[in-house]
């Protein structure tokens, strides 16, 4: 076995979008981090399509990622909010909130893939692939890590270590944090298709099934992510490419015109999943290890990257990256959008589900309500954009940092 390293500045667990991004934030060549990463090479074939907000893409823009990106995103400029049977609509315009996009979408794959290659070129970034910790001790200095890495087993010593390893994160079992978890009862469906409408509108659309979205992938293609009961959701992705456009078209409404799938839906099991606490000693939980988020509203990665951001703020001028102190103050500095967005993707998920279809005319009431106040919309559409705390510190740290 490998003589344990000296002091690492940082150990990620989990070299997926949100462990990637962390070590492009904190790569500066003089911090030694290391990435340990279960995957050789990002799998490919994952047909998820990523709403970035206008809060990510600034972001991603200060951490010199977003160029690379940006050749294959689309801007989305209207999101159009809608329920099924039901007059009450509201639009959140780019042109009414002073930006030129309120997000952008991008391929899932793309996106995990240009993080991954950023951070593995990164000055000081060791990216050990495939490779997973099998141990793990902590005493009041450190965290000692056992690796079983791609050249066999080796060891580092940090004094900050990052859970980012997922919904499933074999790390935050390790240091046992628990999580709570809610089932929502509702299966996902993706599925690539070809339709009419705006190419830059992206839809949101209240069904009797469940929420549907409707994002924009370039000209006529579309990602739709249609939330079902799991039992709808076999027998619907089950169906004839011509049976299953027939559905969406009846869901979505005529005004698209021809609707055609591009290939089989994809089907994801919806869960809430959140660890009962941020971090346990000198392991912090990041990403989908710390919460995984229902999928509507398209909020899950962009929140977990302004924790990135906000975990390199506070760890900028830290002495040490691991200590209590540090660790805390940077979870109540994001608690709040944290909870905000929380109770936000609930909202979507649950409330336009729960309780049945016979409250239809009191929600469409409150998309009415919703276009008719432009103060709520423009709060609606600030919480969209992953603005509405506001991304001064965050956002000015890597402004400051990176030309
Ligand atoms: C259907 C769907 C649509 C979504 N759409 C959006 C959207 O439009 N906008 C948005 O902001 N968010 C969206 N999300 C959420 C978004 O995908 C997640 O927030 C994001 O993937 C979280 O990234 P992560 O790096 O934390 O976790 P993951 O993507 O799960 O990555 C975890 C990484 O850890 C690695 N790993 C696992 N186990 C180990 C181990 N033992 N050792 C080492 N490494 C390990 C994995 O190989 C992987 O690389 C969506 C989610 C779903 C399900």
């Amino acid at each position: 076995m490998a003589e344990p390293q000296a002091h690492q500045e940082l150990v990620i667990v989990g070299g997926g979008p949100v462990g990637a991004a962390l070590a492009i934030a904190l790569a500066d060549g003089v911090r030694a981090i290391t990435v340990v990463e279960a995957q050789a090479s990002p799998p490919g074939g994952d047909t998820r399509a990523t709403a970035l907000s206008e809060s990510s893409v600034r972001l991603l823009g200060a951490l010199g990622v977003w160029p690379e990106l940006a050749g294959d995103a689309v801007p989305i400029h209207t999101v159009e909010v809608s329920q099924q049977g039901h007059y009450g609509r509201t639009r959140l315009r780019a042109e009414d909130q002073g930006v030129r996009a309120l997000g952008q979408v991008v391929a899932y794959d793309g996106l995990a893939r240009g993080l991954a290659e950023r951070a593995r070129g990164a000055p000081g970034v060791e990216w050990l692939a495939p490779a997973t910790v099998a141990g793990l001790d902590q005493d009041a200095d450190g965290v000692r890590l056992r690796i079983d890495g791609p050249d066999g087993p080796t060891e580092r010593r940090t004094r900050l270590a990052v859970a980012a390893d997922g919904t499933r994160s074999p790390l935050r079992e390790r240091i046992g944090i628990g999580v709570r978890e809610y089932d929502y009862g509702q299966t996902a469906l993706l599925l690539p298709l070809e339709t009419g409408g705006d190419p830059n509108t992206g839809y949101e659309r209240f069904t009797s099934d469940g929420p549907m979205a409707l994002l924009p992938a370039g000209g006529r293609r579309r990602t739709l992510i249609w939330t079902l009961p799991p039992e709808r959701a076999e027998a619907t992705a089950a169906l004839a490419p011509e049976r299953l456009a027939e559905c969406v078209a009846t869901r979505l409404g005529r005004s698209f015109g021809p609707i055609v799938p591009q290939g089989p839906p994809a089907a994801w099991p919806l869960h809430r999943v959140e660890a009962e606490r941020g971090h346990d000693g000198r392991v912090a939980l990041l990403g989908n290890a710390a919460r995984t988020l229902h999928p509507v509203g398209a909020q899950g990665f962009n929140l977990a990257l302004r924790d990135v951001c906000g975990l390199a703020a506070a760890l900028e001028h830290a002495r040490d990256p691991g200590d209590d102190e540090t660790l805390a103050a940077w979870s109540r500095a994001r608690q709040a959008d944290r909870w905000q967005t929380r109770l936000f993707t609930d909202v979507l998920a649950r409330g336009f589900v729960r309780g049945g279809y016979g409250l239809g005319a009191l929600r469409a009431g409150a998309l009415l309500g919703l276009d008719s106040c432009s103060i709520a919309r423009d709060g609606l559409a600030s919480q969209t954009m992953g603005l509405l705390g506001g991304l001064p510190r965050v956002g000015s740290w890597h402004l400051e940092r990176r030309p």
